[in-house]
């Protein structure tokens, strides 16, 4: 069991080279704390769809098609890792024990994992 931050992905401007694209998590992998990964990864497609249909060249495409994610996604992003942190802020000493008290309680297949939790530094 880790109890540790999520690492996360953010490609800088732009994400296409060539005719080459990357979008959903090969260019911005966030934390599941929003649950908004894939929501924003099926976005990307759509609006990728939406430009190649809309523009006469790739490359407009592709410039347009960075217009209209990079700040939403951005901005779910950095929410996302905002989200991680104020949960782990909020863990103090107390409620870390109570968590640890209440696996040994409930969950006795836990133990060793909550004896090994309690050596962890978090
Ligand atoms: C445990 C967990 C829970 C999550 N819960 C949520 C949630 O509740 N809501 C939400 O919105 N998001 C959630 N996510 C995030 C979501 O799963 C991802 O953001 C989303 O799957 C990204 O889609 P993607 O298509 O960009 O990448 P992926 O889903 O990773 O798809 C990439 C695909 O490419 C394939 N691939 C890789 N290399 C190659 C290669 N060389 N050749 C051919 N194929 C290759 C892989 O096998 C894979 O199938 C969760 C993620 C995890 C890990």
């Amino acid at each position: 069991m880790a109890y540790t931050p999520y690492s996360t992905v953010w490609v800088p401007y732009p994400w296409f080279r060539g005719r080459v694209t990357i979008m959903g998590d090969a260019a911005h992998t966030m934390t599941p704390y929003l649950g908004s990964g894939a929501a924003m990864s099926i976005e990307d497609g759509v609006v990728l769809a939406q430009e190649l249909a809309k523009n006469e060249s790739l490359l407009d495409a592709q410039l347009d098609f960075m217009k209209r994610r990079l700040p939403r996604v951005r901005a779910v992003h950095d929410r996302s890792i905002e989200s991680m942190l104020e949960e782990f802020d909020s863990v103090t000493d107390e409620t870390y024990r109570a968590r640890i008290d209440s696996l040994r309680r409930d969950e006795p297949i836990a133990n060793e994992y909550a004896n090994r939790l309690l050596r962890m530094p978090y």
